[in-house]
C-alpha cells in the first residue's frame, strides 16, 4: 500500500466553497485533498458522492455540559428557582430522576452534537460532594461507547462551588491527577465569596499537576473584570503556559468600558489566556474584531442542552454560531467566514493540539451541507448532510433520535 492509497474517498467536494475535490481518507486521516476525478477509486476504498457539496471541517463544541441533559426523557418543567443559586439546588433536587450523571445521558448528547457535525467537544463535568467523579468516568464510557467518533477534552467543573464546600478542591486534584485536562472554577467572588482563595487552589492545581483551567466567570462589570485581574496575576506569577487558562462567559469583558477592556485583551493575548462564549442572546456579544486585533483567542460552546438550568438548546453548534452573528450584527462575508472558522478550525485548539482542517494529516472530521458557501452554511443553518469523524462516515439521518425517548 503506498502512502497515499485512500480507504475512504469522499469525492465532488468544495473544502470551504473552493474548487472540486476528493478528499481521500486512511487510517482516520486525510491523506490528500485532489482536485476531483472521475475515476477516483483505489482498489477497495469506500467512495463517498459529494455532488459537489460544501464541505466544511468538523463542528467544534469548546463549552458543552454532556453530562447534565434531560434529553432522552419526556419534557421536564423548569421548576425550582432563578438565578445560579436556585438552579443549582434545583438540579441537586432533580438530577437523580433523570438519571444524571450517566453514560446513557453522555452518549445521547454526544451523539446528537455528532449529528449536527461536532467531531471535537470540551465539555465540563460536574464534580461535586455528591457524585464525586462519577460523572467524569460516565463521560469517558460514553466517548468510549461512540468509539472515539466525537474527541472529548474534560473539564472537572465544580458547579455547586470551591471553598464553600469543604473536600471539593480534593476531588478536583484527583480528577486532574485522574487525566482530566482541565480543573473548573465558577464565580469566585459571588459563588465562594473568597475570590483570592478560590483562585489560588485552582492554581495550585494547574501548578502541581500541569491540568489547565477553566474557570465560569457570570460575574458581571467591574467585579468580573476584577476576577479576571486575579485570573491574570497567577497565570503571570506561576508562568502558566499560554493556551492552558481559560474564562467561559466573562460577560465583565462586554460589561466594562472601552478602555479597561482593551488593557485586559492585551494583558489575554499576551499570557495566551482565552474565552469561550455560548453567545448569550439577551446580551452584548464578544467583540469579533477587538478580539482578533488584540489576538485573543475564543471559541462557541452550546452550554448545557435542555438540561436542568434551561430547556432550550439543541447541541448545534452551528446554531451557535449563527446567533452570534447575528446577535453581534456580523454581515461581511469576511466577518461570516471567520464565525464559521471559529466555530470549526480554529475552535479546535480548545480541544487539541492537532490541526483541525481539510488538510492533508488532519484527522478526518468533514461535514457536507448543501450550501453555496461558508457564508450561506452559516446565514441559514444548513442541515448537515453527511458527517465524518476520525474518518468514519456517519449519516445524519441515521443519528436522529427523538429527544423525548
Ligand atoms: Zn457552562
Amino acid at each position: 500500500m503506498t502512502t497515499d492509497e485512500a480507504t475512504l474517498i469522499i469525492r465532488d467536494v468544495r473544502p470551504w466553497g473552493g474548487a472540486r475535490s476528493d478528499i481521500r481518507v486512511a487510517d482516520g486521516r486525510i491523506v490528500s485533498v485532489v482536485p476531483t476525478s472521475a475515476d477516483p477509486s483505489d482498489p477497495g476504498a469506500t467512495v463517498v458522492d459529494g455532488r459537489g457539496q460544501l464541505a466544511l471541517p468538523g463542528l467544534v463544541n469548546t463549552h458543552a455540559h454532556v453530562d447534565k441533559s434531560w434529553w432522552g426523557h419526556e419534557w421536564e418543567p423548569y421548576g425550582g428557582e432563578g438565578g445560579t443559586q436556585g438552579r443549582i439546588a434545583h438540579e441537586r433536587a432533580r438530577r437523580d430522576a433523570l438519571g444524571i450523571p450517566s453514560e446513557g445521558v453522555a452518549t445521547r448528547v454526544l451523539r446528537e452534537g455528532l449529528r449536527t457535525g461536532t467531531t471535537r467537544v470540551r465539555t465540563h463535568v460536574d464534580v461535586d460532594l455528591g457524585v464525586g467523579l462519577r460523572g467524569i468516568e460516565a463521560v469517558r464510557a460514553a466517548a468510549a461507547a461512540l468509539d472515539g467518533a466525537v474527541e472529548v477534552s474534560i473539564v472537572a467543573f465544580p458547579q455547586d462551588g470551591v471553598l464553600r464546600r469543604p473536600g471539593v478542591l480534593d476531588l478536583l486534584r484527583q480528577a486532574a491527577l485522574a487525566g482530566a485536562d482541565h480543573v473548573g472554577g465558577l464565580d469566585p467572588s459571588l459563588i465562594d465569596r473568597d475570590p483570592v482563595g478560590q483562585l489560588d487552589g485552582l492554581f495550585a492545581i494547574a501548578a502541581d499537576t500541569g491540568c489547565g483551567i477553566d474557570i465560569h466567570l457570570h460575574e458581571p462589570a467591574e467585579l468580573g473584570a476584577f476576577s479576571f485581574d486575579l485570573v491574570l496575576d497567577r497565570v503571570e506569577r506561576l508562568g502558566i503556559a499560554p493556551g492552558k487558562v481559560n474564562i467561559a462567559h466573562g460577560f465583565a469583558i462586554v460589561d466594562v468600558g472601552p478602555v479597561r477592556r482593551r488593557d485586559l485583551l492585551a494583558r489575554m493575548a499576551s499570557l495566551g489566556v482565552t474565552m469561550t462564549t455560548v453567545a448569550p442572546v439577551r446580551m452584548r456579544q464578544l467583540p469579533l474584531h477587538e478580539f482578533d486585533e488584540a489576538g485573543v483567542r475564543f471559541g462557541f460552546g452550546t452550554d448545557g442542552i435542555r438540561d436542568l438550568w434551561s430547556p432550550y438548546g439543541d447541541g448545534d453548534l452551528l446554531g451557535i454560531a449563527w446567533q452570534y452573528a447575528r446577535a453581534g450584527g456580523i454581515v461581511r462575508d469576511e466577518d461570516l467566514v471567520r464565525v464559521v472558522e471559529l466555530a470549526s478550525r480554529d475552535g479546535a485548539r480548545f480541544v487539541t493540539e492537532e490541526q483541525h482542517d481539510l488538510v492533508a494529516g488532519a484527522r478526518a472530521d468533514v461535514v457536507l451541507l448543501d450550501a453555496e458557501n461558508p457564508m450561506d452554511a452559516l446565514v441559514r443553518r444548513v442541515p448537515r448532510s453527511l458527517v465524518v469523524a476520525g474518518g468514519r462516515v456517519f449519516d445524519p439521518a441515521a443519528l436522529a433520535q427523538r429527544p423525548w425517548e
